[in-house]
């Protein structure tokens, strides 16, 4: 008898054991990308110019594919598609990030992880060729979680991350439109009001950022920007802001945010869009959608999001014509520019 209830007990204790193999053999991995979010249409774009973008969206899917196929950590992949984002010259993060007022370069990254909500942010750093890996050094290797300014860039340059001229994150294409803002702000000089127009109007675009889930069931979501462009230095924007740029929770989310930063900050978008997930129980595409399309187009604010969920499903919802985006799951991969695609 008992060595009857030895053997249930051991054949139970196999099938659970399988289960639980099939469990996370299940556990989709899969990363979403965007380039930044705007109005970016066709007319405007040669057919080079579209291909290259659509080329280094590609490179940067594959490079945050391959780490989690390999079976690396969700922030890892992250990383490594924004790394890839960050050096292309067609994004505003990293080399090819916008001008400042002043005309400098001043950038700012995030990187949060959805399994301890452990995150890490640099501000207006200067100096680091890529922003998105001091973010993380802050979320690994310092008790803070965010850090600003020239302390942010002295702390990368301790933790042996590579310092570049400033001028290093100069490109023609973004001369040329802190160029257009400079003369359309001088031209309205007296007038401040006209001068936020302009701004706004003038947004440009092309922050990046990425959210991946790994084989463990992990998010993790970053963030990388130069900001807006003709900001005032010292201006920060949502991207390096925890819970408005970015969030990642394994209990509801991961999001990464695109478009004008003051209103992603004060509507706290990443995060309220996980925090509808999480205690109203929508479906992340339902979430997403309420505060991108009602709550901030309502109220004049112009971006877009991706994100995921721990099940693997992305979402990319934005409410401006174009959102460079890409997504790369077990049986689907894209790349697309404009709204129609
Ligand atoms: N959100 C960024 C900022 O306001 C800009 C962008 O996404 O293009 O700094």
């Amino acid at each position: 008898m008992k060595k009857l209830v030895l053997l249930v007990c051991l054949l139970g204790g196999i099938a659970m054991a399988e289960e639980q193999q099939q469990a996370k053999k299940k556990q989709n991995i899969g990363i979403v990308i965007h380039g930044g979010a705007g109005t970016i249409m066709r007319e405007n774009l040669s057919d080079e110019q579209e291909q290259s973008i659509k080329h280094d969206l590609q490179a940067a899917l594959d490079a945050g594919y391959a780490v989690l196929e390999q079976g690396g950590d969700a922030t890892q992949g992250v990383i490594a598609a924004i790394k890839v984002l960050e050096n292309s010259v067609h994004f505003n993060a990293g080399k090819g990030a916008v001008y400042t007022k002043p005309g400098k370069h001043e950038l700012d990254a995030s990187i949060m992880r959805g399994s301890d909500l452990e995150a890490g942010a640099v501000a207006g750093v200067s100096f680091t060729k890529n922003p998105i890996l001091a973010a993380e050094q802050v979320m690994l290797n310092s008790p803070h979680v965010m850090l600003g300014g020239s302390g942010a860039d002295t702390f990368s340059k301790l933790k042996g991350l590579e310092q570049v001229e400033n001028s290093y994150f100069d490109t023609q294409a973004r001369y040329k439109a802190w160029q257009e803002v400079d003369a359309k702000t001088k031209a309205k000089e007296a007038d401040q009001a006209s001068q936020q127009d302009v701004l706004a109007a003038e947004f440009k675009f092309g922050t990046v950022g990425a959210v991946a889930v790994d084989t463990n069931g992990n998010l993790a979501a970053g963030t990388s920007t130069g900001g807006m462009t003709y900001k005032a230095w010292g201006r920060i924007g949502d991207s390096p802001v925890i819970g408005a740029g970015t969030y990642a929770d394994n209990r509801s989310c991961g999001i990464s945010a695109t478009g004008h930063g003051e209103y992603f900050i004060r509507y706290a978008v990443a995060h309220d869009i996980c925090a509808r997930v999480r205690y109203q129980n929508k479906p992340l595409q339902q979430a997403a959608e309420e505060v991108i399309m009602q709550e901030l187009k309502s109220m004049g604010g112009s971006g877009g999001i991706i994100g995921m969920d721990p099940e693997g499903n992305p979402v990319m919802v934005f409410n401006t014509p174009g959102m460079y985006r890409g997504l790369k799951i077990p049986n689907q991969a894209k790349v697309a520019i404009y709204g129609d695609e």
